[in-house]
């Protein structure tokens, strides 16, 4: 098997492109990952809540990482166990798994 001058010249140049170009993605990755989290920061820092939190399908994907936005605990009337949501800076019972409310705490 061999190579002409030419393909080895053409070859050369591609791995002189390929390793410039992974350079640059890898500077532009680090600045995203920066930049991330900087977003990340700002998000923690206020009560923002992604919306997938509070559309129906997917509330519960994210419940780790929620944890100082729900709870569980027992209802105080019907000792079932129930789960505290706070939603829109409101915390609401809620029937685990599920987004209906808990409908017999209604002072919590
Ligand atoms: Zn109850």
């Amino acid at each position: 098997m061999s190579y002409s001058d030419d393909s080895l010249k053409k070859a050369a140049e591609t791995k002189e492109w390929l390793e410039r170009k992974i350079n640059e993605l890898e500077i532009e990755l680090n600045s995203l990952q920066d930049t991330l989290a900087v977003v990340n920061s700002v998000l923690k820092s206020s009560s923002f809540q992604p919306a997938h939190t509070i559309t129906k399908s997917n509330s519960m994907v994210n419940q780790g990482s929620l944890s100082s936005n729900s709870y569980r605990k027992s209802c105080n009337v019907c000792q079932v166990e129930i789960e505290m949501r706070k939603i829109d800076d409101r915390w609401g019972a809620y029937i685990l798994d599920s987004d209906e409310r808990h409908k017999c705490d209604n002072d919590e």
